[in-house]
């Protein structure tokens, strides 16, 4: 990690930016179900925390897990939502397939973001696994100011979302 929260951040700005074609919920899904590798280690206390799913590889997966996930979810929603309710009506309105690429998509952004941005502080990560062992980008950035740059980014993209949103 850095703290699941800070991972949040650019997503915020993804919101913002990307309306409602963002799919925020897929997006917190993947680097929820990444992370879940940490929790499970470090309940256990069997260092390396960051295993398999702190790979691109596992990232990419867990951001598909997490697309399709939150397009079943939203399916199941569509179902019980009334059809004139804005949020029906817009389901309604959009193809399915569309809404399946858009939740894809963003739960990869979520995956590869994550990925991205714990190889920064973790040096027992091998992000590239299994084609290279190794993680050269740690500590090129201090934790402090990933942190600091993670919350301005997610101030900007909070107040970008509530000024933007429709
Ligand atoms: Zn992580």
């Amino acid at each position: 990690m850095p703290l699941p929260p800070f991972h949040f951040c650019p997503g915020l700005l993804g919101k913002a930016f990307g309306s409602r074609y963002f799919w925020f919920s897929s997006y917190v899904a993947a680097n929820v179900l990444i992370d879940l590798e940490v929790l499970y280690y470090l309940s256990r206390n069997e260092p390396p925390f960051h295993r398999y799913l702190h790979t691109y590889l596992g990232g990419i997966a867990m951001g598909v897990v997490a697309g399709l996930l939150m397009f079943v979810v939203v399916q199941m929603v569509r179902r019980v939502l009334p059809a004139d309710s804005r949020w029906g009506e817009r389901l309604a309105q959009t193809p399915g397939r569309l809404l399946l690429w858009q939740s894809l998509l963003v739960g990869l952004i979520g995956g590869v973001s994550h990925i991205l941005l714990d190889s920064l502080m973790h040096e027992e990560m091998n992000p590239f696994w299994p084609l290279a062992e190794g993680n050269a980008l740690a500590g090129t950035v201090s934790v402090l100011a990933l942190h600091i740059a993670l919350a301005v980014i997610g101030f900007f993209g909070l107040i970008f979302w509530l000024l933007l949103r429709e």
